[in-house]
């Protein structure tokens, strides 16, 4: 196949530096190298980059023997992170095949080294229609100073499009984490999803299964943590993905009005603070996200008569063991969702004892955080949060020790 050729239309000086001088010193040594994936994307939609990533001939070893300081990484392919400077370039060599799980394959292509022609390693072509979406398989050639597309993924950009390259459901069977990857440059670009592209989505949701806790706690940080939470958890409350990443949440979410707006309250507010740089955990957002069966459990514990403390313990724990079976939650964030939970309880009980010690503790300010999203979202504790907030006022005092505990 021939694939469209377009002189760049993009300021090269936003282009990274380090990726271009990467895939320029390969090309040097003789071998092909561009640059490829979300730069070239972003870059042709006026965006800055976040990360960059190089696609070349040469072969992992080849990679590391170029670069003084690289390392090669990698669980499901080998991948080469070149330093350059303060910046990681992550340089891939062409892949052929499109399931990069394949384990025989994997180990056959380790023990005999250099394989161009194996059905692990491939052609610039292969590489193209083996990466996710059109708009994802676009390369900058350094030499040429040109963008080399064999997917039609110039056309996509232009038509704000995302489409899954290939047939969607083989595509998302070789794959399940690529439907996620779908919604979330829905969610960051704000493009449509082709027709086919979503269509499948709906049968194929469920093959999320199949990924390990530990990908989709990977992909989570991805989806959530980059300053498009909401959006993103907007797009995917309305498809099936929801419930395999959250089954909990996806059973209590609608069981009150308020829990809605009240994880899009805690998605906003965690979008804003990453735009503005500001520290952000994890841990609020998956608190904010299990707190709808966290409160249902626990009313239900209530009922039976339970005491409300312990019965926010063991419905907390219970929720967290469920949640941790789809994504690998790690134990520091458990753990402080826990806290956030626990304090719900106390915030009001505790009040007019000793409360200057209570608001010293460690998460008492996100557990203040997160009443207030609550208060926000029409839960019925606008009063302890008032209490509190001018509590705070007349102890400024306490915003140092805070910020003592931090450092
Ligand atoms: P971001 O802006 O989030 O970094 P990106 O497109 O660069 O977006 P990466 O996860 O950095 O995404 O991956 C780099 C490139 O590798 C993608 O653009 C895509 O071409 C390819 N790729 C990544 N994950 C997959 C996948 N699961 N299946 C096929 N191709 C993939
Ligand atoms: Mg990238």
């Amino acid at each position: 196949m021939m694939p469209t050729i377009i002189d760049r239309n993009f300021d090269i000086n936003k282009l990274h530096h380090s990726a271009v001088s990467v895939a320029l010193r390969l090309n040097d040594k003789g071998y092909e190298a561009y640059v490829v994936g979300g730069a070239i994307r972003d870059m042709l939609l006026g965006k800055t980059p976040k990360d960059f990533d190089v696609a070349t001939n040469a072969t992992p070893e080849q990679v590391h023997a170029l670069f003084r300081g690289s390392r090669i990484v990698g669980r499901r392919f080998q991948i080469v992170h070149v330093r350059m400077g303060r910046d990681i370039i992550e340089v891939t060599t062409f892949r052929g095949h499109h399931s990069e799980s394949d384990n025989k394959n994997t180990a056959k292509q380790g023990r005999s080294g250099v394989l161009l022609r194996d059905n692990v390693f491939g052609t610039l072509e292969q590489d193209a229609i083996r990466r996710d979406l059109t708009v994802n398989a676009l390369y900058y050639d350094p030499v040429e100073d040109t963008v080399i597309d064999y997917t039609e993924g110039l056309r996509d950009i232009a038509a704000r499009r995302l489409k899954i390259i290939g047939d969607p459901e083989t595509r998302y069977r070789e794959d399940p984490v690529r439907m996620l990857r779908v919604l979330r440059f829905q969610a960051k670009l704000g493009f449509d999803i082709d027709s086919a592209t979503n269509q499948a989505l709906n049968d194929c949701a469920p093959l999320l299964a199949q990924i390990p806790a530990a990908r989709l706690f990977d992909e989570f940080l991805k989806g959530f943590m980059a300053g498009h939470a909401k959006p993103f958890s907007e797009i995917l409350l309305q498809t099936p993905v929801w419930q395999e990443l959250f089954p909990d949440s996806a059973q209590y979410i609608d069981a009150k009005v308020c829990y809605r707006p009240m994880l899009f309250a805690a998605m906003g507010n965690t979008d804003q603070r990453i735009n503005a740089g500001q520290p952000v955990t994890p841990a609020f957002l998956l608190a904010a996200i299990l707190w709808p069966a966290v409160e249902q459990g626990l009313d239900l514990a209530l009922a039976r008569g339970e005491a409300p403390i312990p019965a926010m313990q063991s419905v907390g724990q219970d929720v967290i063991l469920r949640a941790i079976e789809r994504i690998a939650i790690p134990k520091r964030f458990t753990t402080m969702m826990r806290e956030i939970w626990d304090l719900q309880m106390r915030m009001d009980r505790r009040r007019h004892r000793k409360p200057l010690e209570f608001a010293q503790q460690k998460r008492f300010r996100a557990a203040y955080d997160f009443l207030s999203l609550r208060a926000q979202a029409g839960q019925d504790v606008g009063a302890v949060v008032d209490w509190w907030t001018q509590f705070q006022v007349e102890h400024p005092e306490l915003e140092s020790h805070r910020q003592q505990q931090h450092q």
